[in-house]
């Protein structure tokens, strides 16, 4: 294998970042936008006479979007690789700016949308300019059923950039720099990047995990005022704006936004309920491998099994992949091995980098991005694997119009986690590997069942309590930290130690904090049991699934969850059993680790 690049290039968003190609889109942008606004104040009501207009203006809207899309993940690239640098931070500030300025176009649009009457709306839809665009104009719509007028909108994007925006991005900020003194279990003491924590905590030795989870913690408690006022803030200001404009539950925009139903949503969680001891079997089961009744929070992403492999190098995570797409799905194959080659993934372990990975990408250029900390374990090699599933989706939407490719979180977890299934399965279809390396595997593989089947419960029952409670005013740090570990408690069960719990996750989890939405993890718990029954799917059938499978990724910018479901595959997703199935699927796995847990605890 050739060397492989830790860093990505950037170089076909923009030779340079603030050079004269830079300036010139944003310029140009900007001066488009402004024209849009002004052009789409000026438009006469939309009425069969002015239809021409309305899908004129629309196009223009989407066009903008696009590169506005373009700039912000360029520069969500630069700024995630160099954390540090404040002319990367000040642009973003910027873009924030016109972004607001485009919620605006988006709000008079949508206004215009809202007062035309039924008959004028079906005419419209019908132009063939909006080929592939009825739902994503149909949702403005009925989103603007849910908005301020006209002023007050415009003045709450505005405020928002200084607002619940410089929230998240106060956010960010602190926690970029953080650091905590590591004490490893020689008595060494390191002062260690906040971003290297997660890492930390795959640590095979429990002291490891444990010091950086307790030596983290000093950091981020000493930061709650901070942290508090940052999350009470920007729930505050939802709350506000859900109440003045009409929306009777802060549940509403986030269902909306993932394009599902709550009838769905409760469907699936009280499966889950109804289902939790599938979940705690296996949690429990890594308890005794550890020689514990039950798991600490930190416990969550310890490798349980010994890794025979030794830390992994890059080019070997890269192969791993390879492989096991190479078995089941050449065409993902095809186009990883692409974006390898052409540098498409960030990857180098350095100070001043954010934590966590991403995928990005831009539809002005029809590539993608991932951004991630390759740690040389296993976790960052499904990591890779997870990512690559998201860009592949984002790669087969490329030929069509930019706003059919806007799909919801709901279904863009579905081909990461489909992506990693794909690695699992390949993995462990190898004939050499040993009785250990098999355990080691079923045990990695079924790593992700406790995160989106109880981690991520825990998540969203927390953050509704939260946004529950913060109804009635400023919620108390002391009391964010109760309802956090009085859901700990409730969802794991006596899965979770007494003293296991995490009183500060509230804090050091950024999802609670990212501005654009809210009950940011629903939809990977959706993805996951959504793609277990697609991957459940797929094994019974085989390669021609594949087809479906490409058919469903392709309509996910064009209808609901529900419709895109049943139009690919035939199913039901309101229905509880649906899910039931999805979670009774992971039983069969989880009896063949047990095995493995029993042999080897007998041994
Ligand atoms: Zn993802």
């Amino acid at each position: 294998m050739p060397e492989l690049s830790p860093t990505w290039s950037l170089t076909s968003y923009f030779p340079a970042f603030d050079g004269p190609e830079y300036r010139k889109f944003l310029q140009q942008t900007t001066d488009d936008l402004n024209q849009a606004i002004a052009d789409a104040q000026a438009l006469a009501p939309l009425t069969a006479n002015t239809i021409l207009s309305w899908v004129a203006a629309f196009r223009t809207y989407e066009g903008i979007g696009a590169r506005l899309g373009h700039l912000s993940s360029y520069l969500g690239c630069l700024g995630s690789a160099d954390a540090a640098n404040e002319a990367y931070q000040t642009a973003d500030a910027e873009l924030a700016g016109q972004w607001a300025q485009y919620s605006k176009l988006s709000t008079s649009l949508s206004a215009g949308f809202k007062a035309a009457d039924d008959k004028t709306w079906t005419a419209f839809l019908q132009n063939e300019d909006l080929i592939d665009a009825t739902f994503r104009v149909n949702r403005m719509r009925e989103r603007a059923m849910f908005q301020m007028d006209l002023p007050a909108e415009a003045l709450a994007a505005d405020l928002g950039v200084d607002g619940i925006g410089a929230w998240g991005r106060l956010y960010d900020t602190v926690s970029g720099k953080m650091t905590f003194e590591m004490k490893w279990p020689d008595e060494r003491t390191e002062t260690t990047p906040m971003s290297q924590r997660r890492s930390l905590l795959t640590n095979r030795d429990r002291r490891v995990r444990e010091t950086a989870f307790r030596e983290g913690n000093k950091v981020w408690e000493a930061h709650e005022d901070i942290m508090g006022a940052a999350l009470n803030a920007i729930a505050g200001t939802r709350h506000t704006l859900y109440g003045r404009r009409g929306q009777k539950h802060f549940l509403d925009a986030p269902f909306h936004d993932a394009a599902v139903s709550r009838h769905t949503v409760d469907a699936m969680f009280a499966a889950i309920d109804a289902n939790i001891e599938v979940p705690r079997r296996l949690v429990k089961l890594n308890a005794r491998l550890q020689g514990t009744t039950g798991i600490a929070w930190f416990d969550q992403d310890a490798p349980q099994l010994p890794d025979t492999l030794p830390e992994l190098s890059w080019e070997r995570a890269v192969e791993m992949c390879d492989q096991a797409f190479a078995g089941s799905y050449p065409k993902l194959r095809a186009y990883f091995q692409a974006m390898i080659e052409q540098r498409w993934v960030e990857n180098e372990r350095r100070p001043n980098k954010r934590a966590g990975a991403f995928a990005t990408g831009s539809s002005i250029i029809s590539e993608e991005r991932i951004f991630m900390t390759f740690g040389g374990t296993m976790t960052d090699v499904t990591t890779l694997a997870h990512e690559v599933g998201h860009t592949w989706h984002s790669h087969l939407l490329n030929s069509l119009r930019p706003c059919a490719q806007n799909y919801p979180m709901t279904l863009a977890e579905t081909a990461s986690t489909f992506a990693e299934s794909i690695l699992a399965d390949g993995l462990l279809a190898n004939p050499d590997l040993t009785e250990d390396q098999r355990a080691f595997l079923l045990e990695r593989s079924l790593a992700h069942a406790p995160a989106f089947l109880l981690d991520i419960p825990v998540r969203f029952k927390f953050e509704s309590r939260f946004y529950e409670e913060r109804q009635a005013g400023n919620v108390p740090v002391s009391r964010i930290k109760e309802l956090m570990t009085a859901t700990q408690r409730e969802v794991f069960g006596d899965a979770l130690l007494e003293d296991g719990v995490d009183p500060w996750f509230w804090a050091s989890k950024l999802h609670f904090y990212i501005t654009q939405l809210s009950f940011y993890n629903f939809p990977y718990t959706f993805g996951y049991l959504l793609s277990s029954a697609l991957f459940q799917e797929f094994k019974r059938e085989g390669e021609s699934f594949l087809e479906r499978y490409e058919t469903f990724l392709g309509l996910t910018g064009r209808a609901t969850c529900e419709e895109v479901v049943q139009q690919s595959l035939g199913r039901d997703i309101r229905e509880e059993a649906f899910w039931a199935e999805a979670i009774q699927g992971l039983t069969p796995k989880i009896d063949a680790y047990a095995a493995a847990v029993e042999a080897r605890l007998s041994s």
